[in-house]
Parts: C-alpha cells; sequence; structure tokens
C-alpha cells in the first residue's frame, strides 16, 4: 500500500505548513514538534519517515475500535453518496438509528438523546437541561476532573487545566470525590474513603442549600485525571443523596463510555443509573465527531410541551450518525466490550500489576477494562509524585524521559502529569498488548533512575 512506503519530504513539507499556519490546541506554538502523521490502521500510526508507533492512547481516548475500521470508513462513504448533511429539525434515517442503538444500550430510561458536535456541548447542555428541570442554578463538580475547554465545561473541569480559563462562572461549587491513594479525607481503606467522601458531600450540599442545587456532575470513573476507580458504594450512595434532595444525577460517560471499561458504560459496572449521561467519543470511534446527553423519561418529560432551548446548526450529523451506527454494529459483531473487559483482566491487569512489583517509579496501577493509569512517584513511600504536580519545563524532565523511551520503542504513550494511561482500543489484540507492556517495561527503567 502507498502507506509501507511514506515520503519523508512529503512529512517535512506537512510539518512546514503546519508549524506555519496551524494553532495548536493546549500548546505553546513555539514549543511544540507535532508529528507528521502518514497513516493509520487498528491500533497503529506511523510518520512518513518509516517509524510505526503503537496507539496506546487510542488518540485522545476515542478510537475505541481502532484506526480505519473498514466498515465504519464504509458507512461514511455510504451516507456521504445518499445524503451528506442535514439540519436538525427534520427525522433522518442515521440518526434515528443512532438514537436507537445508544438508547438501548443506555442504563435505564434514559431513552432519549440529544446529540451533540463532543464532550464538551454535551456536559454544557446536560447542566442546561438538569437548570431547566429543576430550576435551581447550582452545579456542584468534583476536584481531579475534566469536563472540556468550552466557556461551562472549563469551569466544571476540578484540574489546574481549568485555571487559566476559570472565570469563576457563578454557581460551580467543587467537591472532593473519593481516591483513597491520595485520599482528601487521610483515609486509610475504601469503605473509610468511601464514607468520608460521602459524609464531605452531604455536608457540602448542607451548607450550599440542597434547595438550590440542580445537579450534580461526576464521571463515573474519572478520566484524564488519573483513572480513579470509585470504592463500591459511593456512587449508589451519591445516587441515594440525589434522590433524596431532587437533584439531578449526571455521569460524564464521555471518555469511560462505550467500551472503555469493559462494559457498554461504566455506570453498568457499579449499578447505578444517572438522570442524564453525557457521552462522545467511543460513539463512533471519533471519526466523525459526535457526542451527545442520554436523557431519563422524566426529565425528558419536562420539554413535551415546552421547548428546550438547545443545539447546534451540525447537531446530529448525517455523517456521524452513520459512523455511529456502523460503530455499534461492529461492536456487537465482534464482541469488541466483552473483549475489552477480557483483555483487562486476562492481559492488562496482571501484566501492569507485575511491572509494578519490579519497578520502584510505580506507586499505583488502578482501572479497569482498557482505562489504566500508572501513578509514577520518586518514593513509594512518601508517595511524592515522579513530577510535581502541573509541572512544565524542566520539572516535567522525568516522565519527557520516560514517554522518549516509549516512543523509541515503538509505543505512543498516554501521559498527564505523573502518569502514563494505558489505554488501548477495545479491540487491542493480545499480541498487541503484550507488546505494548514490554514497552513499558524498558521506559520504566528510564523512569525509576528518577527515583529515590
Ligand atoms: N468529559 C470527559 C470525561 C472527557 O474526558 C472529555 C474529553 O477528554 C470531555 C468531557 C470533553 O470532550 P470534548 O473534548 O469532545 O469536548
Amino acid at each position: 500500500t502507498p502507506h509501507d512506503a511514506p515520503d519523508p519530504r512529503t512529512g517535512a513539507a506537512v510539518k512546514a505548513a503546519d508549524r506555519a499556519h496551524v494553532f495548536h490546541s493546549w500548546s505553546a506554538q513555539g514549543l511544540i514538534d507535532p508529528l507528521a502523521v502518514a497513516g493509520a490502521e487498528g491500533s497503529y500510526f506511523w510518520d512518513y519517515d518509516g517509524n510505526r508507533y503503537l496507539d496506546f492512547t487510542s488518540g485522545l481516548v476515542f478510537t475505541n475500535i481502532g484506526y480505519q475500521h473498514p466498515k465504519v470508513v464504509a458507512a461514511i462513504q455510504e451516507q456521504a453518496g445518499k445524503l451528506a448533511t442535514f439540519a436538525p429539525a427534520f427525522a433522518v434515517e442515521a440518526r434515528s438509528e443512532a438514537a436507537r442503538l445508544i438508547a438501548e444500550r443506555t442504563p435505564g430510561d434514559l431513552d432519549k438523546i440529544f446529540f451533540t458536535n463532543g464532550g464538551a456541548e454535551a456536559v454544557e447542555n446536560a447542566i442546561r437541561l438538569a437548570r431547566l428541570h429543576t430550576g435551581r442554578h447550582k452545579v456542584l463538580s468534583a476536584f481531579r476532573s475534566y469536563h472540556g475547554a468550552t466557556a461551562q465545561a472549563i469551569n466544571l473541569t476540578g484540574d489546574p487545566r481549568r485555571w487559566a480559563s476559570d472565570t469563576g462562572s457563578a454557581g460551580v461549587v467543587r467537591f472532593w470525590a473519593p481516591f483513597l491513594y491520595r485520599s482528601p479525607f487521610y483515609s486509610t481503606t475504601e469503605a473509610e474513603e468511601c464514607a468520608r467522601a460521602l459524609t464531605h458531600l452531604e455536608d457540602t450540599i448542607a451548607f450550599e442549600g440542597p434547595a438550590g442545587i440542580a445537579a450534580i456532575i461526576l464521571e463515573t470513573v474519572p478520566g484524564t485525571a488519573g483513572i480513579m476507580t470509585p470504592p463500591p458504594g459511593y456512587l449508589a450512595g451519591v445516587r441515594e443523596i440525589c434522590d433524596r434532595y431532587g437533584i439531578v444525577l449526571v455521569l460524564d460517560e464521555v471518555m469511560s463510555g462505550f467500551g472503555r471499561t469493559g462494559s457498554w458504560f461504566a455506570a453498568d459496572l457499579y449499578g447505578v443509573t444517572p438522570d442524564l449521561m453525557t457521552f462522545a467519543k467511543g460513539v463512533n470511534s471519533g471519526y466523525v465527531p459526535l457526542g451527545g446527553v442520554a436523557i431519563s423519561a422524566e426529565i425528558a418529560a419536562t420539554f413535551d410541551k415546552r421547548p428546550f432551548p438547545g443545539g447546534l446548526t451540525y447537531s446530529g450529523h448525517p455523517l456521524a450518525c452513520a459512523a455511529a451506527v456502523a460503530t455499534i454494529n461492529v461492536m456487537e459483531d465482534e464482541g469488541v466490550v466483552g473483549h475489552a473487559a477480557h483483555i483487562g483482566a486476562t492481559v492488562l491487569e496482571p501484566g501492569l500489576r507485575e511491572l509494578a512489583e519490579r519497578h520502584p517509579s510505580v506507586g499505583e496501577v488502578r482501572g479497569t477494562g482498557v482505562f489504566w493509569a500508572l501513578e509514577l512517584v520518586k518514593s513509594r513511600e512518601t508517595r511524592e509524585p515522579l513530577v510535581p504536580y502541573n509541572a512544565s519545563g524542566a520539572d516535567a524532565a522525568p516522565m519527557a524521559a520516560f514517554g522518549a523511551a516509549c516512543k523509541k520503542n515503538g509505543l505512543w504513550p498516554f501521559i498527564n502529569m505523573n502518569r502514563t494511561h494505558v489505554v488501548p482500543p477495545c479491540n487491542v489484540s493480545e499480541a498487541e498488548a503484550k507488546e505494548g507492556l514490554a514497552v513499558l517495561d524498558a521506559a520504566l527503567a528510564v523512569a525509576d533512575e528518577y527515583t529515590t
């Protein structure tokens, strides 16, 4: 194929035009050196110089069925030939079918689907739905969370990415969700962490005034903030608190949904049904921008006779919806969700735990399915992170050295602060998963050099 012999001269031209004219997201424009990508297939991508990388990032944790799946590519092509675009107010086959397939898989009575162009917009609309439904204004969101980069979504975000953009949006109140390894409550057991986190949430609600709180938003399993699987009972406890005070529970499954955790949605793992659930990314493996909010029957009924004031020009775009239909069908036909659970339990979890035993830089391994984080530390005893919180430049050198060692050996790693996340496609093969673990082994030896 042409991809087997990409031309470095083309790569250089692609890079030069990029650096001349593309203003990159989340980047200091003068400090970046983006790889020119020549192509991708399955779990791999390659550059114009003949370097091939195993993608342990799934892009930005969205290629849940890998790159260039022929059935999804064909469905997009077919839809483009039939009806490439159409306005949101009409009933369009691809959109109807995508909504049906999603509603059949979301938990409980989350049977109405509001489509968006991505995750942040889904979060914006979930909050709008909750406020209009309850007639209340305040929203509680967790520190150590990420909900997107638009105005409301970045304010709801708890991690440092919020700092530069925080306009102090009225009504957003942050609380601590459980995280035993770095417990905000000084807990030493999961049961203690769960109980204390629920008490803290109750106290926060009591002092904010329950009658003014529209929603609590939580990532079911927080993703970019560190893949902190919640302790047993926590989400059920939050559900109970929401019910008691008439607060809408929004679970953000933009990253954890569509197979990532080894079930369709992380909410299934914890047996909790939210009132609103946001999704994006894996819904169509990111082939065409798509996200949405799954809405409970009760909240949907609020808007039976009263218009819902929200939506963008391209909401529920036919190409994106056709890609979602094809992706969900591929996931069913190829047993991708079960595979993610299997590869997590039989290869990734034991492999990562074995690495943790041998490498002093690994402080903790946590996750589920194809959704894992390694917390890298200077010292296991003190748990001091391998790089300082929100480090950049020279301070971030140990993680940069770890990342360079991965890339040198053909693995593209996901790195955030002092963590590397192991988030390959949900259909990553056993051989690919083992290949990635072997590269991590070599790169962790580099990280070990920075331990004390
Ligand atoms: N919510 C969560 C949990 C996410 O992980 C992300 C993106 O990483 C978003 C929302 C924002 O999604 P998008 O970048 O598609 O707007």
